[in-house]
């Protein structure tokens, strides 16, 4: 019998599930799909089988990840490619935080459950829900290999300077804090890809990967391995996000506690739900915000002038990291479509080489591309991200050294 190709990729958020079925003979989606709102009444699955493009959907109480997971088992098996199927090869599943022990993809045992689990502290929204869908994925077919990909692991190679905040190094150990970055399978995939673009093995680059959704961060990429990163302990450091505040001075918790008389809960709740730009002028799509803009609306012109000028600075700042910069990367939902977002975030940095191609830049969609004028010292591109396939990819790679 031939070897199994397939890789199912997990997903698992706190109230949804994230799916998708590849085959790595070609990297080819077979199908796609979520569960969302689990545990309420009204909980919905769409599934698409994306070789026919039938799309499905369910809507009625979906209880708990166990049902969502029977759920989405039953919809790959009406097309032809359930979970018993011997094709399927292993499960990857996307793991939040995997603090400093997960440096790589990693096939998941008790031990490897036990280590996740105690990393809950410092992931208390993320870690769970993945434990939630390791577990469900591992009583449906507990003879395959289920691999854990962190978002933590393309980070762990930062050196001490750039992970370590200024205080007391024994507390910080203690309390395991530190700078771990996230979006790490997304700015690993997507630097590599560049490097690609560009005729050239990643570890002949320095790339500066911009990756721009709801949640945002940045990373400076030396040689194929990530030097430094806007996120930190959390997802809230950094850039301005969609509802997250990102950097700013500690102090203003202090005051918004001792002066405010708000809760740490509900500081909590308001830097990570309710600032960033929605904070800031009440929408958090970058669409709606480019579309009051060109409507004269002065409080998103301010929202957006703040996003840019954050931005900015870590373009800046990762400059000075990797002293020499070959090429910055725009990626994920703004990154990939916002060209507003891209030309103002370059705009003034000319003398950097930085430029972008108002032409190139205006094109939409399509794969990998370069925005910048080809006299351009620093390449600009737009590199579309694909977490899922880097996840099957690291997946199926250890899976294939193991057998
Ligand atoms: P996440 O995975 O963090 O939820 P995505 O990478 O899917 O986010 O990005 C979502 C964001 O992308 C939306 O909030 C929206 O602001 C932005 N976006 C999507 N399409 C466009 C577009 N055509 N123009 C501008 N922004 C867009």
């Amino acid at each position: 019998m031939t070897s199994p190709t397939r890789v199912l990729v997990l997903n698992s958020g706190s109230s949804s599930v994230k799916y998708q079925l590849l085959d790595m003979r070609d990297s080819s989606r077979l199908a796609v799909g979520l569960v969302e709102r689990i545990g309420e009444q009204t909980s919905r699955l769409e599934h698409t089988c994306a070789t026919s493009g039938e799309t499905r959907e369910q809507t009625g109480p979906i209880a708990d990840h166990d049902a969502a997971l029977k759920a989405v088992a039953e919809e790959l098996s009406r097309d032809g490619v359930g979970l018993d199927s011997p094709e399927l090869a292993a499960i990857g599943h996307r793991v939040v935080h995997g603090g400093m022990f997960f440096t790589e993809p990693t096939v998941i045992d008790e031990a490897v459950l036990t280590e996740i689990e105690r990393l809950i502290p410092v992931a208390p929204l993320h870690n769970p829900a993945n434990l939630t869908g390791i577990r469900t994925a591992t009583a449906l077919r507990p003879d395959l290999p289920q691999v854990a990909v962190f978002d933590t692991a393309f980070h762990t190679t930062m050196p001490e300077s750039a992970a370590r905040y200024a205080i007391d190094p024994k507390l910080a150990d203690r309390h395991r804090i530190r700078r771990y970055g996230f979006h790490g399978t997304s700015h690993a995939y997507v630097s590599r890809r560049t490097a690609r673009l560009l005729g050239k093995d990643p570890s002949e680059v320095n790339v500066i990967v911009l990756h721009l959704g709801n949640g945002a961060s940045a990373s400076a990429v030396a040689k194929g391995r990530c030097v430094d990163t806007s996120m930190g302990l959390t997802p809230l450091e950094g850039l301005v996000m969609g509802t997250r505040s990102g950097d700013l001075d500690p102090a203003v918790i202090f005051h918004l506690a001792r002066v405010g008389g708000m809760s740490m809960d509900e500081i909590d709740s308001l830097l990570n739900k309710r600032s960033g730009l929605f904070g800031l002028c009440g929408d958090n799509d970058m669409r709606e915000i480019r579309r009051r803009i060109d409507e004269g609306d002065d409080e998103a012109a301010l929202a957006f002038d703040i996003y840019i000028h954050r931005l900015k600075k870590y373009i800046g700042a990762y400059f000075a990291v990797l002293g020499r910069v070959d090429a910055v990367a725009f990626t994920a939902g703004v990154g990939e479509n916002a060209a507003p977002v891209r030309e103002a975030a370059v705009a003034g940095l000319e003398p950097l080489g930085l430029a972008v191609d108002g032409g190139l830049n205006a094109v939409r969609g399509g794969g990998p591309r370069l925005i910048s004028p080809p006299s351009a010292r620093v390449a600009v591109a737009v590199v579309p991200t694909d977490e899922e396939l880097e996840i099957a990819t690291q997946t199926y790679e250890l899976v294939g050294k193991k057998s």
